[in-house]
């Protein structure tokens, strides 16, 4: 195969680490942004480079936001009492999006995975015990997806609740998620069955 240009190839190169864009897909974008005629190549550039130092992780959710603590941790009107457990920080705005969750978050970054050398130590499962423990929390939603990563998650997080006493309601949420579905991708409608569905464990 011919060779690309380098500073086109980089590009490509980069792109195609993004989930979700294989090798061609990048070198579709590659070229687009080549052709494009206004600065739209610097304004992306510029605001790739604007994301990672104006946006903070939350230091009592682990969600992001533009201060040390995020918009919903601050909102009093939430209900300060329910906690919904999640694996990344983009979820929190799928299930936002649903409208019917008034309750905090808390982003696990991740889940238990031993293929991946991801244990316990390495997510925000003792920050999450502490919360509880310290903020007087009533109900934990766990809702990591339904694989069989965040299923064990979830189990272990439940162990752990049980090791420190908590006395609140542990929800797990319900049906209608496929199993090895991911919370980010669903419709609205399944997550807001899966969130009314969810269930004591
Ligand atoms: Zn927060």
């Amino acid at each position: 195969m011919r060779k690309l240009p380098k500073a086109l190839n980089e590009v490509i190169e980069n792109l195609s680490r993004l989930p979700g864009i294989g090798p061609k897909s990048a070198a579709r974008l590659g070229f687009y942004l080549l052709a494009v005629p206004d600065n739209f190549s610097e304004k992306l550039a510029d605001s790739i480079t604007n994301l990672k130092k104006k946006i903070k992780i939350c230091r009592i959710c682990f969600g992001v936001g533009e201060d040390d603590v995020c918009e919903i941790c601050q909102d009093k009107q939430r209900n300060q009492k329910q906690i919904c457990v999640i694996e990344r920080a983009d979820e929190v705005m799928a299930i936002e999006s649903i409208g019917g969750y008034k309750g905090l978050y808390h982003v696990l970054g991740g889940v238990i995975n031993p293929l991946d050398h991801v244990g316990p130590d390495d997510l925000k499962i003792n920050e999450l015990l502490s919360r509880v423990e310290n903020d007087g929390i009533e109900e934990i939603i766990l809702a990591t997806n339904p694989t069989i990563e965040g299923e064990g998650t979830a189990l272990y997080i439940k162990k752990k609740l049980e090791g420190i006493n908590f006395k609140g309601k542990v929800t797990r949420i319900g049906s209608g998620l496929p199993m090895g579905a991911e919370l980010g991708f669903a419709d609205q409608v399944t997550l807001s069955r899966a969130f009314e569905g969810r269930r004591e464990i």
